[in-house]
């Protein structure tokens, strides 16, 4: 999915301990200030780590990975676990003051921080078991996507998940989690067994098949609504090579390509997963880029032929390759420090107005566009078998601007004009991909809103967890 490469930014800006009141969720109450005496007893109760500004690492530890979210939390704790996690919710209730919860901290909408409040941070928490006989794991949410499939590898196992390596499975995952295997095993949350996790009354409990089988149901696509999810246990399933790679296509061909593309992904087993995208290789020309991921290397070659002709390419990097490796192909490394702004939606076709405003203008320099196919497995289930509610075959679209230092207006001003034209075929949109867009929250949810509401008011009535794509108490 989204691609970056790989840059630093420094962030140097004095904190300090008493936050007054910003705008939004994501702010302390009007005046609310929070003691040291306080934050020290809590500290004193954790297993993890609490830190403060003032602390050598606040400014490391405030940062995520949108950079466009310069937030200050009053503090950010680094749990060792649910107890950790329960008595952070306690303080931040008491002290009346918010709280996001962060795993892998790449929120597009920058849900992951906030100022004056608490930040319960799931990073450090990175446990992995594998159960090989079984085909099962079960993970911590701190544990990144690249570091979930080395893990499972090592059995020559995999299960669904996104392609971005930093992502961490808590946000990944209880968004939905939309990746490579997708058409074949469906979405990284529909193959959650069972899960832990701390209610907004700190009570911490198990969520699965046969226990608060309602709360796993919710778990699994409600975006962190429910409650802050500590384990997370995983199907599993046998893969240790694939196909592949990238065909790049000159941009003066990018609208037969992306009318060829539309046509080939129709024909898509389920073993093949592919993604298209407009954007500068190398920060150079433009380009139609098309990524394949075919599980089954046997039966790759036929498969993947249509995807090699759908212009004339410029090169191209299909190929054999360990699992591992295919994961790798399809994003590069990325790192904190960018800023991005970012339009999307589910798309169940794309069309012929799109394609030809895509092709009228080349990308500026910083900003892409892409077409993500889902199909297959993912399509397959109805839509109320979990959370997550995207399950017409389609394209989650998205286009973004990315930037160091000041905004690109031409970029910026650039997905704003796609998206106003892609925004006519779209149908909801996957929560993950969200930027602020306030009155978007129903189209993340689709259908399955109003059963989130309900479990919402079950589970947490006081909307204490709100640093999300937030769903109302019923
Ligand atoms: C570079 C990049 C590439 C991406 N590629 C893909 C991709 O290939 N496939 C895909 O599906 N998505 C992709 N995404 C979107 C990604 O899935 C979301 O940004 C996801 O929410 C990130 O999870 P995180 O834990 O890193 O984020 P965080 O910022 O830590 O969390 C995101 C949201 O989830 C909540 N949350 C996190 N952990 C928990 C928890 N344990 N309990 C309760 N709530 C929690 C947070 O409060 C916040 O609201 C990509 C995003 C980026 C920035």
């Amino acid at each position: 999915m989204k691609q970056r490469g790989l840059h630093r930014r420094e962030f140097v800006k004095a904190a300090s301990l008493s936050v007054l009141a910003l705008a939004g969720p994501w702010a302390a109450n009007a005046g609310a200030a929070i003691d040291r005496s306080a934050l020290g007893k809590l500290a004193a109760k954790l297993r993890g780590r609490l830190i403060a500004p003032g602390d050598p690492d606040y400014n490391a530890a405030r940062r995520v990975w949108n950079a466009r979210f310069d937030r200050h939390p009053a503090a950010i704790a680094q749990c060792a676990g649910a107890d950790d996690v329960a008595r952070c919710i306690e303080f931040a209730r008491r002290n009346d003051i918010p709280a996001a919860v962060r795993s892998g901290g790449h929120s597009q909408a920058g849900l992951s921080v906030c100022d004056g409040g608490l930040v319960i941070d799931l990073s450090r928490m990175k446990r992995i078991e594998i159960d090989p006989t079984r085909r099962t794991a079960r993970a911590e949410p701190g544990v990144t996507r690249a570091e979930f499939d080395r893990e499972a590898q090592k059995h020559g196992l995999v299960t669904p998940m996104g392609q971005c390596q930093d992502v961490g499975l808590g946000g990944l995952v209880l968004g939905g989690g939309e990746g490579a295997l997708c058409p074949r095993y469906g979405a990284s949350c529909d193959n959650v067994l069972d899960s832990e996790i701390v209610l907004a009354d700190s009570r911490i409990l198990q969520a699965e098949a046969d226990r608060n089988p309602d709360l796993l149901w919710g778990i699994c696509g409600g975006a962190g609504n429910l409650g802050t999810v500590t384990r997370l246990g995983f199907q599993l399933y046998p893969l240790r090579e694939v196909v592949a790679g990238w065909v790049w296509y000159p941009f003066d061909q990018a609208r037969g390509v992306m009318r060829s593309y539309r046509e080939a992904s129709r024909a898509a087993p389920d073993d093949l997963f592919t993604e298209l995208c407009v954007q500068r290789p190398d920060d150079r020309d433009v380009m139609a880029t098309v990524f394949v991921f075919h599980s089954d290397p046997a039966r790759a070659a036929r498969d993947v032929e249509p995807f090699r002709k759908l212009g004339r390419p410029a090169r191209e990097s299909i190929k054999r390759r360990s699992y591992l490796d295919g994961q790798a192909a399809a994003g590069f490394p990325v790192w904190t420090g960018w800023s991005s702004y970012q339009r999307s939606g589910f798309l169940p076709a794309i069309t012929d107005e799109l394609i030809d405003a895509i092709a009228a203008e080349p990308s500026p320099q910083g900003s892409d566009l892409w077409f993500s196919h889902l199909h297959g497995a993912i399509s397959r289930h109805p839509i109320d078998f979990n959370a997550y509610h995207q399950r017409t075959p389609g394209f989650t679209f998205w286009a973004e601007a990315d930037w160091q230092g000041a905004e690109p207006r031409e970029a910026v001003e650039w997905v704003d004009r796609i998206w106003k034209v892609a925004a006519k075929a779209s149908d909801g949109v996957y929560v993950n991909m969200l930027d602020v867009e306030p009155g978007r929250e129903r189209e993340a949810y689709g259908a399955n809103y109003q059963r989130l509401a309900e479990l919402k008011k079950k589970y947490d009535p006081d909307n204490f967890f709100r640093m999300n794509v937030n769903v109302k108490p019923a």
